[in-house]
């Protein structure tokens, strides 16, 4: 892992740690991180296979988390009775805590819309059937992202935002929580800072999307969670708060969204 000793108490709310940079060094850079710097980690679901290791390394870390779901990416290769699937693997852990990440991803063309629509209603309907919350993924789809979260009136949080001041005030309003991943420090993302602004400090949440989205200092890097010190940083800087109490309420903020502290931790 990095070494950085100035903080502690990271609570990293969206992560893929099965992704296949880390097969390399997973469990070290885990059971480093979690004797370090990181109090907390939520695993968030692409595919089914991805739900299965979010099940079984959640079990193997006392503070590791899971959400389980489909992302928009995958239309094309789940099957039919993904809904039951879901359903099935409720009862096998009590560490699943959101229904995650699901969404809407308009960036490709090819992406079928109608499909998108179909598996994020779906499993919208899914979360509020089971009272969890909802882990949303949204790339250039804001407008029919937001007409669902109006309709749907989920708890969960928008992750990664890229959406405008006036989109945040929306989804605060709508009593959702927002989350900034490395993207905020980039040097040229002005329009999330301001969008920070509307954000109050108790529905905020850090995320590293690792591998993905490092922040500034280790740009073109594989992300991990103890990196997430630069966004608290710059969460400091916006709001005039110091890092280590940016760290600590936005741990505290991700254990009551994600009803973490009725969890056992032996
Ligand atoms: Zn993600």
């Amino acid at each position: 892992m990095i070494q950085q000793t100035l903080y502690n108490n990271i609570f990293d709310s969206h992560s893929h740690y099965d992704g296949y940079s880390f097969d390399c060094d997973r469990d070290t850079l885990l059971s480093e991180m979690f004797s370090s710097c990181v109090s907390g980690i939520i695993h968030c679901a692409t595919d089914l296979p991805s739900c299965e290791y979010g099940i079984k390394y959640s079990a193997k870390y006392p503070h590791y988390y899971t959400a389980i779901g489909i992302h928009p990416e995958h239309i094309f290769d789940m099957p039919d009775d993904y809904i039951q699937r879901l359903e099935e693997m409720l009862p096998r852990s009590e560490k699943i805590v959101a229904v995650g990440e699901i969404g809407l991803d308009y960036h490709y063309d090819d992406h079928d819309r109608e499909k998108q629509l179909e598996l994020f209603i779906s499993q919208l309907e899914f979360a509020a059937k089971h009272s969890l919350p909802v882990i949303i993924h949204s790339r250039d789809a804001t407008e029919d992202t937001m007409k669902l979260l109006r309709k749907y009136r989920p708890t969960g949080v928008l992750h990664c935002f890229s959406g405008s001041y006036e989109t945040a005030c929306e989804v605060i309003s709508l009593g959702m929580y927002i989350g900034f991943t490395g993207a905020l420090t980039f040097k040229n993302n002005k329009k999330a800072s301001r969008a920070l602004e509307a954000v109050p400090m108790d529905r905020l949440l850090l995320e590293t999307d690792c591998p993905y989205m490092a922040p500034d200092g280790y740009r073109g890097q594989r992300s991990e969670s103890a990196m997430i010190y630069r966004v608290a940083e710059k969460v400091a800087e916006v709001k005039g708060v110091d890092p280590q109490s940016v760290l600590d309420i936005t741990a505290e903020n991700a254990k009551r969204l994600f009803g973490i502290q009725s969890i056992p931790t032996d």
